[in-house]
């Protein structure tokens, strides 16, 4: 899409985005329908992504398909000025379950915010460029880790996203509320030797011990790790028959903090604890991290608060944000590394519910969902409009950027 430059004009920006909105409304609404109707786990959400790409390219954005080496991941760009604003999009389904977490919604709401900004560019003397990114796997590996790792996001000036959630859900705009946990996934296994366990137990190792060990020596060390950090984990395998000393066994634990430094700390303790488990028992450890580890969230309270205000304005009224202690984790915490972020949140259901359920199928399929998403898509594409038109709020969401990466640093 060409932007031919002009004069600034705040007010005929925010006009075009929301009746770009507006006008899109009920294609919208149909590709997040198609989305549901079609779920598609992580890193399989071929029909979602090209969907969403499809719908993007028709709407005058440059699409790159499969970018990080993903193939259902991708990056959609309108115009070609600075400041880069971006939208994140998800589209993927829960075992078993369909959109459970309602990402069908959330794709919409990042293209929605979308082709709003890309609508409002005209009238922004020539500045700014929008980003939609499709960002795959979020339930499982997280794909905006990768995406991140890849250098996709290097340049962007500020990124924005939405997730559904119940009656209770707000827009993160003091400190503390909206936070996630760093956190990585441990394998530990270890290998031993086989022997009868009853005729010849003193010529087996016993690796199951060792894996037994790790959880008593995590036990232990669980009273003196800081009270916000959580060290869960399960045995994938702890041997062939109760009568054959087991020659092989493996545990998972993820391993989380408020940090990626605290959890670091914590990896090393675990990682000195599998080492003593190997040493009292004789088995040989075997101790991988397969993935990238999720960081930390760090929210940009200053992007949020215009958020919040440009929500209000749009009609739809949160709850007070309030600090609280992180639970989760999530992949948007490595893109906060790298972008000033906000991930707010919004409800689809009119009260509280378990997460990941079928009640959230269902308000993912409803009208009350389909309304809510398109009303916040209306509020980042006018954050985004801010963003672009008032170089001072830039500035102070970069700085505030800056020194909370230096504060997590220490
Ligand atoms: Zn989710």
């Amino acid at each position: 899409m060409t932007i031919t430059a002009g004069a600034v004009d705040v007010d005929a920006a925010r006009a075009a985005a929301t009746a770009a909105i507006d006008a899109n409304a009920d294609d919208l609404v149909r590709l997040s329908k198609f989305i549901h109707a079609h779920p598609e786990v992580a890193l399989e959400e071929v029909q979602s992504s090209a969907a969403c790409a499809d719908f993007l390219e028709e709407h005058g954005f440059a699409v790159a398909r499969g970018v990080a080496g993903l193939p259902t991941a991708f990056a959609a760009q309108a115009g070609d000025g600075r400041p880069r604003i971006a939208y994140l999009s998800e589209y993927d389904a829960l075992p078993n379950l369909g959109h459970g977490c309602g990402h069908n919604l959330i794709a919409i709401a990042g293209i929605g915010a979308g082709i709003g900004l890309a609508a409002a560019l005209p009238h922004l003397g020539g500045r700014g460029r929008v980003d939609v990114f499709g960002t795959p796997a979020e339930e499982a590996v997280g794909g905006k880790i990768i995406m991140a790792d890849a250098g996709i996001f290097d340049g962007v000036a500020a990124a924005l996203g939405a997730h559904p959630g119940t009656i209770e859900a707000f827009c993160p705009t003091v400190p503390g509320s909206g936070d996630a946990l760093a956190c990585v996934l441990m394998r530990i296994a270890f290998h031993g030797r086989s022997s009868h366990a009853a005729a010849d137990p003193h010529s087996g190792i016993n690796a199951l011990n060792a894996v037994i060990e790790v959880f008593n020596g995590i036990n232990a060390l669980r009273q003196h790790i800081p009270a916000d950090a959580r060290i869960h984990g399960i045995i994938t395998h702890g041997g062939d028959a109760p009568n054959v000393v087991p020659h092989f066994a493996q545990a998972e634990f993820f391993v989380r903090a408020a940090t990626l430094p605290a959890m670091e700390r914590l990896v090393e303790q675990v990682r000195r604890i599998a080492e003593g488990a190997a040493l009292i028992t004789g088995a040989t450890l075997d101790l991988q991290m397969p993935e990238q580890a999720n960081s930390d969230m760090i929210t940009n309270y200053t992007m949020a608060a215009r958020l919040s205000r440009h929500l209000d304005g749009v009609g739809m009224h949160l709850p007070e944000a309030k600090p609280e202690p992180a639970t989760g984790s999530t992949d948007w915490g490595n893109v906060s590394y790298v972008v000033p972020s906000v991930e707010t949140s919004y409800p689809i259901l009119d009260r509280v519910c378990t997460w990941h359920s079928q009640e959230v199928v269902d308000a993912a399929d409803s009208e009350l969902g389909y309304a809510n998403t398109l009303t916040v898509a209306r509020a980042m594409a006018l954050t985004g409009v801010d963003l672009i038109a008032e170089p001072a709020l830039l500035e102070a969401v970069r700085q505030e950027f800056a020194a909370a990466k230096t504060a997590r640093a220490a």
